[in-house]
């Protein structure tokens, strides 16, 4: 790791198939994943981006969709807002992080939930009908999978890690502030607020389209346990208006002129 963290001070440097390597060999090895995770595989043609095939045990990523993505999440960063193009690559980076750190959460989620399912657990309850509706319906789940709890999860633990890793770099304040506005803007992106006084939350959305998401059940199980708002918003449950304004206004304050 801390290699790779000198690579990533380096403006001119761009993450390479034998950093991710590197990062996914030490996440196994430190982790004792091996009955999970036993490779990262560049070579395989896939559909997307990156994916996480538990049965083989193994994450398969296409290179090229990876920087094709990074590039024009990079771009649409670059219309809104005043960064210093210097930088490129360092958001470049940061992306990319986010991107194998979202695959390596998947990797987690399975480790600590495949076995200990129970029906009363909001955590396992809500993995298992991810895991589920995977297996029913791949279809819906890939054309509407950032209401699905265990993706936005994924997606938070992405950004966060890969905000994390950057902010340890020779980045400036104010790109440094950037990346923290796109990690706080991923954490409310699939909630909506209407008529400036409800919340409609990723798991009514998702309630919404399939039948059998049982809304009630969910709410009902999450109301029983304290659950803190960070992992409230990790799951695309319900979060207070105040929680939600909180969060609108710290990312606002980010937004740099
Ligand atoms: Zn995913």
């Amino acid at each position: 790791m801390i290699t790779l963290m000198n690579k990533l001070d380096d403006e001119n440097y761009i993450i390479q198939q034998r950093d991710v390597l590197d990062v996914a060999d030490a996440f196994i090895r430190e982790n004792h994943f091996d009955e999970f995770l036993k490779d990262v595989d560049f070579k395989q043609e896939i559909n997307g981006i990156g994916h996480y095939d538990a049965n083989k045990r193994v994450i398969f990523f296409n290179e090229n969709k990876i920087l094709e993505k990074c590039y024009s999440l990079y771009n649409s960063l670059l219309s809104h807002h005043d960064i210093d193009e210097n930088y490129d690559t360092y958001f470049i980076n940061f992306y990319y992080l986010f991107i194998l750190y979202h695959e390596f959460a998947h990797v987690l989620r399975k480790v600590k939930y495949e076995n200990s399912f129970n029906e009363e657990n909001i955590y396992t309850y809500l993995y298992e009908m991810c895991v589920t509706m995977i297996d029913k319906d791949r279809d819906f789940y890939t054309k509407n999978h950032q209401f699905f709890p265990i993706e936005i999860e994924a997606n938070n633990i992405g950004f966060y890690k890969a905000y994390s890793l950057m902010s340890y770099t020779k980045l400036p304040a104010k790109e440094c502030k950037v990346m923290q506005y796109q990690y706080l803007k991923s954490l409310l992106r699939n909630y909506q607020k209407v008529d400036g006084s409800k919340i409609i939350t990723p798991i009514e959305k998702l309630a919404e389209m399939k039948e059998d998401v049982d809304l009630d059940k969910i709410i009902d199980l999450s109301s029983h346990e304290n659950i803190p708002r960070s992992e409230r918003l990790n799951l695309g449950l319900p979060i207070s208006l105040k929680e939600y304004d909180g969060i609108a206004k710290e990312k606002q304050k980010l937004l740099v002129k």
